[in-house]
């Protein structure tokens, strides 16, 4: 592709990304294609020759779009978000022009000065003191690896990487059962290994870990011999929101002298807004904290960020040279790539800081507090129907309910087959998960476009598709 190929095709992309974005609400949320239909689709083996843009692009449309689910569209209330606003994506074409490896200082110095000021804006959006220092990592299962790794060597007085885990004290990390699936992969990842990873009781509406019962577990484990290394408490939970009393864990893994890594993931873009920082109050307590504004803030995938209290533990943790001896960015040079654990690094500043300028955190805050009341009006809407209960009460703008089957022993397999069949009608998209071993049906609302008139559609296609009038 020469230089005037590319110009045109760039443009003719622009264009049909804003056609794509302007007529998605038409579209059907996710694809109605059966497993390999794509896949057969597909040539079974590589071109020899040069095929013409043209062709490529047709087949694009032709052959990828249909099999495409669409985390943009306005009644996606499955999972959580994954919201790109335009702006961001507009940054990311700029990115994806330069392609610049920002892995030093050097490599690019623009990359890592907007990455530390955009960090620091995000610190301050987010309500958090002075004293943390960030980064922007690829994904949250990263940088929560990053912060385990931090544990383990702490722990081990930098030692674990050196010499390996064998014949090292049996190392103990501490959560409830409400934390995302990356928290275990963390675990395997670092050789910690599963079976030290202590699941604490939850209760309350919120399933808090209970905090004696931490405390008691992290004291039996001294005794035992094994050396406790860290706490990982979650704010928003991906079943139900399952949130921490992030206060209370603060207080036992200071008593005890315990790292505490903080998984905000999702919740995190909240806490722009003051009055829902009640849910993480005691975070400034943390030794690291994972939000990704490539949730519900609005940045394109990927853009996960980690605010560190003591980055030199981090980098000492993961710096390929000793870079520990020197203070961290205080001299003005910062290696992002010391800070995580793959070396090449996308400029992942830029989208963020377009995406901050050109709305200004109060039409985000308002965007926000909209899918909250939105999800709560819903939530409220559904409890009033005889045939259906709320399973999880919203948390932000998260709940799940259940439609009563005919008989109990039947209901987990009738709200399958009702999800199923919402999803496969495409007006609206939603995914379910277990609550004490029991099926509900998640609901979020977080998408950028999304209106109130969608929320109401979501009621009338729940209530048609479980009525059976579809
Ligand atoms: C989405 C999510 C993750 C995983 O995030 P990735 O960036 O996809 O790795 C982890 N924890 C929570 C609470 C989440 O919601």
């Amino acid at each position: 592709m020469n230089n005037d190929e590319f110009r045109q095709w760039s443009r003719r992309a622009a264009d049909w990304g804003a056609d794509y974005r302007s007529t998605l609400r038409e579209q059907p949320v996710r694809p109605l294609v059966e497993p390999g239909d794509i896949f057969r689709s597909i040539g079974a083996s590589p071109p020899e020759d040069a095929e013409p843009m043209d062709q490529i692009f047709a087949d694009f449309e032709e052959k990828i779009l249909p099999g495409m689910t669409h985390w943009q569209h306005p009644r996606f209330f499955a999972y959580f978000p994954a919201n790109a606003a335009p702006v961001s994506v507009v940054a990311e074409y700029l990115v994806s022009a330069m392609a610049a490896q920002c892995m030093l200082w050097q490599t690019s110095p623009a990359a890592t000065e907007l990455e530390t000021r955009t960090v620091d804006w995000m610190r301050q959006a987010l309500g958090l003191p002075e004293g943390f220092s960030g980064v922007i990592q690829d994904s949250a299962s990263s940088a929560t690896l990053a912060a385990v790794l931090t544990m383990r060597e702490r722990a081990l007085d930098w030692q674990g990487s050196k010499q390996g885990l064998a014949g090292q004290a049996r190392l103990r990390i501490y959560s409830s059962d409400q934390v995302h699936t990356s928290i275990d992969r963390a675990i395997w990842i670092s050789g910690i290994g599963e079976d030290n990873l202590v699941r604490i009781p939850v209760g309350g509406r919120f399933r808090a870990m209970d905090t004696a019962a931490l405390e008691a577990a992290i004291v039996a484990d001294r005794e035992a011999g094994m050396q406790p290394a860290g706490i990982i408490a979650c704010v928003g939970g991906t079943s139900t929101g399952g949130t921490d009393d992030i206060l209370g864990v603060a207080a036992v893994a200071q008593r005890h002298g315990l790292y505490l890594h903080v998984d905000a993931a999702w919740a995190g873009s909240a806490m722009i807004c003051p009055e829902y920082r009640r849910f993480w109050a005691g975070v400034e307590r943390a030794d690291s904290i994972v939000f990704n504004p490539h949730k519900w803030l609005g940045a394109q995938f990927d853009c996960s960020m980690q605010f560190i209290r003591r980055p030199e533990d981090l980098v000492r943790t993961l710096a390929i040279k000793p870079e520990f001896l020197k203070t961290h960015g205080r001299d003005g040079i910062i290696n992002y790539s010391e800070w995580s654990v793959p070396l090449g690094r996308r400029f992942r500043a830029l989208k963020l800081w377009f995406l901050l300028r050109a709305h200004g955190l109060e039409n985000l805050r308002a965007m926000i507090r909209n899918h909250v009341a939105w999800s709560e009006r819903l939530a409220a809407r559904l409890a009033r129907e005889p045939d259906f209960e709320i399973v999880s009460e919203p948390m932000l703008s998260l709940f799940s309910f259940r439609h009563k089957a005919i008989a109990d022993a039947e209901a987990d397999e009738h709200n399958l087959r009702l999800v199923n069949a919402i999803n496969d009608d495409g007006r609206i998209y939603l995914t379910q998960t277990r609550v004490d071993g029991q099926v509900a049906i998640r609901f979020q609302v977080g998408q950028f476009e999304a209106t109130a008139a969608d929320i109401d559609m979501a009621f009338t296609v729940i209530m048609e598709i479980a009525r059976g009038v579809a």
